[in-house]
C-alpha cells in the first residue's frame, strides 16, 4: 500500500479521500488554492501545499503545480477526486510520466471515454446497449444526413464528440430543421471543444437516468456494485440520487451489472467507474462512462457496505479486488440529497460565512461535508457544500429518515437548497419512485 498520497481536489470529496487514507494508514498531502486555507481537510492533512491563487485554472487545474507538490512532499500517488482534472487524460499521463501513480484508469482509457464517438464504438463492440444511431461522425453530405435521420426516426439529437457537462447537443424534431442544426452544432463544438466532429442518435423523450457502478483491478478482475437512479435533475445536474433504482428487478440488475463488468475487462479498465444509461420503456441505452469516483457513490456504499474510495486506493496500489461478485450483496435503500450553497428558489449561488452549522444524526444517517461553524464558503467554486445520505430497510424508511435529518439540519448565514430538498422528499410523485429526468424541472415550472 502507498505510504503517502496527494489529494488533488477540495471540499467534501477531498475530506472523504483523506478519511479513507487514514483508515488505511496512508499519509496525506492536501494541495489548496489561497482561497482554501481553511478547508477542513487542509487542516487535517499530514502536509499541505498551496498551489496557486483562487481561480481553478491557476490552482486545481494547474498540472505542473500539483505534480511539483507531489515531488516536494515525496508522495507516491495522486487521487484526483471528481471534477477538476479527474477525467483529464493529459494529467493522468503526466502524473505517470513523472513517476507517480494516478489513482484512476490509464490515460488511454480516459481519452477514449472522453470522446463520445470512440466511447460509443467501444461500448457497441462490448455488447453494451446504446442509443439507436451508429455513432459515425456526420459528413457534410446533406442527403446522407437526411437519410440517416429518417432511418433513426425523429426526434434525433446531434451531439459533439468532444462535448461534456451537458453542452454541445441539439435536439431536432423535424426534417426541415436538420441541416441547419448540424451546421450550428458543428460550429459551436469547434469553438467550445476544439473539435467540430458531431454524430446523430435517437432522442429519447422521457427516460430515467440509471447508472451502474463498477470497479476493476489490474489483475483481470472487475465487479459491479449495482445501480443508482439519478433522474431528479435540474439543467442536467443531479439533485437527488438513490440506490437501488425503483422498480428494477434483481434479474435486470444482475444482467446489466455483469455486462458492465465484462465491458471493463474488454476495454482494460482499471479503478472505479460508472456506466451511465438512459432507461426508457424497460430498456437501457448507454450515454457515457465516467472514469472516476462520483459525487453519488455513498448511496452504493450504504446498500453494499463496500468502501469505494478505499478500494480505489487498493487497486491503484496494485492489489487485487477485495471482493468477488458473489460476495456483493444489496441491503435496503439509500437516498442522497446534494446540499448546495444557493438560493432555493432562483438557484443563485450564496457563498459566505456559516455562522452556525448543526449536523443531523440518527440511525442510517451519513453526512459528507467539509463545512463547520465559522467556515466561509468561497465564491470561486461549485456551490455544492456537502451531501446528506439516508439509508433504511426500504425506500419509504430511507425517505422518512431523510425528512427527519433535513428538518434537524441547521446551516445558518448562507442560503441553501435544504427547502428544495424538503419539498422533493415530501412530493407525492417522488414517493412513488421512477420519475423521469424531466420531472423535477416540470415540478419547478422550469421546463
Ligand atoms: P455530457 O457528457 O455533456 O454530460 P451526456 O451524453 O452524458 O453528455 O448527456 C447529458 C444529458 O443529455 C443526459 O443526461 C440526457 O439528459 C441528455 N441526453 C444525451 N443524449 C440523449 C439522447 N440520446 N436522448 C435524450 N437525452 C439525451
Amino acid at each position: 500500500m502507498f505510504d503517502k498520497i496527494v489529494i488533488a481536489n477540495r471540499g467534501e470529496i477531498a475530506l472523504r479521500i483523506l478519511r479513507a487514507c487514514r483508515e488505511l494508514d496512508i499519509k496525506t498531502v492536501a494541495v489548496y488554492s489561497s482561497a482554501d486555507r481553511d478547508l477542513k481537510h487542509v487542516r487535517l492533512a499530514d502536509e499541505a501545499v498551496c498551489i496557486g491563487p483562487p481561480s481553478s485554472t491557476d490552482s486545481y487545474l494547474n498540472i505542473p503545480a500539483i505534480i511539483s507538490a507531489a515531488e516536494v512532499t515525496d508522495a507516491e500517488a495522486i487521487h484526483p477526486g471528481y471534477g477538476f482534472l479527474s477525467e483529464n487524460a493529459d494529467f493522468s499521463e503526466k502524473v505517470e510520466q513523472s513517476g507517480f501513480v494516478f489513482i484512476g484508469p490509464k490515460a488511454d482509457t480516459i481519452r477514449m471515454m472522453g470522446d463520445k464517438i470512440q466511447a460509443k464504438k467501444a461500448m457497441i463492440a462490448a455488447g453494451i446497449p446504446c442509443v439507436p444511431g451508429n455513432g459515425d461522425p456526420l459528413s457534410d453530405d446533406k442527403a446522407e444526413n437526411l437519410k440517416l435521420a429518417h432511418e433513426i426516426g425523429y426526434p434525433v439529437i446531434i451531439k459533439a464528440a468532444g462535448g461534456g457537462g451537458g453542452r454541445g447537443m441539439r435536439v431536432v424534431h423535424t426534417e426541415a430543421a436538420l441541416i441547419n442544426a448540424i451546421t450550428m452544432t458543428k460550429a459551436e463544438a469547434g469553438a467550445a471543444f476544439g473539435n467540430p466532429t458531431v454524430y446523430m442518435e435517437k432522442f429519447l423523450e422521457d427516460p430515467r437516468h440509471i447508472e451502474f457502478q463498477v470497479i476493476a483491478d489490474s489483475h483481470g478482475n472487475a465487479i459491479h456494485l449495482g445501480e443508482r437512479d439519478c433522474s431528479m435533475q435540474r439543467r442536467h445536474q443531479k439533485v437527488v440520487e438513490e440506490a437501488p433504482a425503483p422498480g428494477l428487478s434483481d434479474e435486470e440488475r444482475d444482467r446489466m451489472g455483469k455486462l458492465c463488468a465484462k465491458a471493463c475487462l474488454d476495454i482494460g479498465y482499471r479503478g472505479a467507474g460508472t456506466f451511465e444509461f438512459l432507461y426508457e420503456k424497460g430498456q437501457f441505452f448507454f450515454i457515457e462512462m465516467n472514469t472516476r469516483v462520483q459525487v453519488e457513490h455513498p448511496v452504493t456504499e450504504m446498500i453494499t457496505g463496500f468502501d469505494i474510495v478505499k478500494e480505489q486506493l487498493r487497486v491503484a496500489a496494485g492489489e487485487k479486488l477485495s471482493k468477488t461478485q458473489d460476495q456483493i450483496t444489496f441491503t435496503g435503500h439509500a437516498i442522497e440529497c446534494r446540499l448546495n450553497a444557493e438560493d432555493p428558489t432562483n438557484f443563485m449561488p450564496s457563498p459566505g460565512k456559516i455562522n452556525q452549522f448543526h449536523m443531523p444524526g440518527g440511525p442510517g444517517i451519513r453526512c459528507e461535508t467539509h463545512i463547520y461553524n465559522g467556515y466561509v464558503v468561497p465564491p470561486f467554486y461549485d456551490s455544492m457544500i456537502g451531501k446528506l445520505i439516508a439509508h433504511g430497510e426500504d425506500r419509504n424508511s430511507a425517505i422518512a429518515r431523510m425528512k427527519t435529518a433535513l428538518s434537524e439540519m441547521i446551516i445558518d448565514g448562507i442560503k441553501t437548497n435544504i427547502p428544495l430538498q424538503q419539498d422533493i422528499m415530501a412530493d407525492s410523485a417522488f414517493a412513488l419512485g421512477g420519475q423521469n429526468i424531466h420531472y423535477l424541472e416540470k415540478k419547478l415550472g422550469l421546463d
